[in-house]
């Protein structure tokens, strides 16, 4: 249904912004990420849609076919050091099935509105193109700032967005939204499968640990009369390994990215020392689980004494995301089509735009495999055949959403 040369060749063009050795460096609002999203817009424009870039960055294309319409699209910027396909995938699938279904007597007249999302990656602010589409964004967003210091506000006044409409879903015309998508994990290679239908999007919540004990001289105060928070903090660490093992499902996810000992010197007993602990799910009964079992160990360490231990959340939670019900049926039916009996349901471990767009709109997402689990690295890849396989799965799916009759307005939730 769709041609596999043109789409492995836009992927390339795509990359060749901001590319560095074989990855790929277009964080939002940068040179080479406007650059590929003005070009983006052209190529939308020669496949007979209108385009646009919209007040945010986000490239937004429109079927000139009456709706009702399915969006498609991913997000188009990087990590600060990313890969080629995270995102990029996703929005040049869309281009290739609004292009190549327009150019076929028998679905010209569907109508496919390809999206490329600004900022997923949070450069400035997560998700900053798709919340704003969604009617999500807050005018707080707006103040957020890049690791230069520079704010959303200032960055879409330099690449010349300031006072530029933003675009905003149309419900008397968007049915759906699919996302299409490197799996950047490695369950779809570990089991052979060429397809993964996402089922949901996990939630994640995160706390700070902070453990308070007695700052002193690390020569002259007995082991005794100590209260090395140093020493909590790594006892909570072992420990919390063995409790949340216990409650952990097959998808659940924990880390400990960050500790600090203060004042963090070599001849200092540390007075205060604090971690960040993230975990992720795609049940939110098991997250509340989890979390309760970490305020339990540190109320227990806590009591035990000499140090306290306290637990604050560093976020309000992320719930999971459930795709919607309908709109996965047809992507099995084309997995099944396309790949039969390799394809897998499977939950979505990274966060995607689609967590946004499901508030408002029924969403989907499908996801090819990633060559050795690596993402948000230059090593990214896939191979050139799951990557047209992917693209035919999806432009079956969106055929069969299309044509199906029973197309449901009503949010995912
Ligand atoms: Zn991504």
């Amino acid at each position: 249904m769709i041609d596999g040369d043109r789409l492995l060749a836009g992927l390339r063009t795509l990359r060749g912004f901001g590319a560095e050795g074989t990855g790929v460096v277009r964080p939002t609002f940068s040179d080479p990420d406007m650059r590929a999203r003005r070009w983006l817009r052209d190529e939308m424009v020669a496949a007979g849609l209108t385009a646009r870039i919209d007040g945010v960055g986000n490239v937004v294309g429109t079927s000139p076919n009456h709706g009702p319409a399915l969006l498609i699209g991913s997000h188009s910027d990087t990590q600060p050091t990313g890969g080629w396909l995270d995102g990029a995938l996703g929005v040049v699938y869309a281009l290739e099935i609004a292009r190549a279904l327009l150019e076929r007597p028998d679905t010209s007249h569907l109508a496919i509105d390809p999206v490329a999302w600004s900022d997923e990656e949070g450069t400035y602010t997560s998700c900053l193109g798709s919340r704003s589409f969604a009617g999500r964004l807050t005018d707080d967003a707006l103040t957020d700032r890049n690791a230069s210091g520079e704010s959303v506000a200032e960055a879409i006044e330099r690449v010349g967005l300031a006072g530029v409409e933003r675009a905003r879903l149309d419900p008397a015309r968007h049915v759906g939204y699919v996302e299409a998508h490197i799996e950047q994990g490695p369950r779809l290679e570990d089991s052979g499968d060429l397809i993964g239908v996402v089922t949901s999007i996990v939630g994640i919540r995160a706390v700070r640990v902070t453990v308070s004990g007695e700052q002193n001289h690390a020569g002259t105060t007995p082991m005794h009369r100590r209260a090395d928070a140093g020493v909590v903090l790594f006892e909570f660490g072992h420990r919390v390994q063995q409790r949340l093992a216990k409650v952990a499902g097959p998808a659940t996810v924990w880390t400990i990215g960050r500790a600090a000992l203060a004042p963090g010197a070599e001849s200092i007993i540390p007075g205060v020392a604090s971690c960040t602990l993230q975990f992720r799910d795609p049940d939110d009964e098991r997250l509340q689980v989890m979390e309760a079992s970490i305020v339990e160990l540190a109320a227990e360490l806590s009591g035990r004494g000499p140090c306290t231990v306290s637990v604050e959340r560093r976020r309000a939670p992320i719930p999971p995301t459930v795709m919607d019900p309908s709109l996965r049926e047809h992507l099995r039916a084309a997995a099944e089509a396309h790949a039969p009996g390799r394809w897998a349901e499977m939950a979505s471990a990274a966060g995607h735009d689609a967590m946004e767009l499901a508030h408002v709109l029924p969403c989907a997402m499908v996801f090819i495999p990633s060559i050795g689990g690596v993402s948000h690295a230059f090593a990214e890849d896939s191979h050139p055949t799951d990557i047209v396989r992917g693209a035919e799965v999806l432009a079956d799916a969106t055929l069969r959403i299309l044509t199906d009759g029973h197309l449901t307005r009503t949010p995912a939730g």
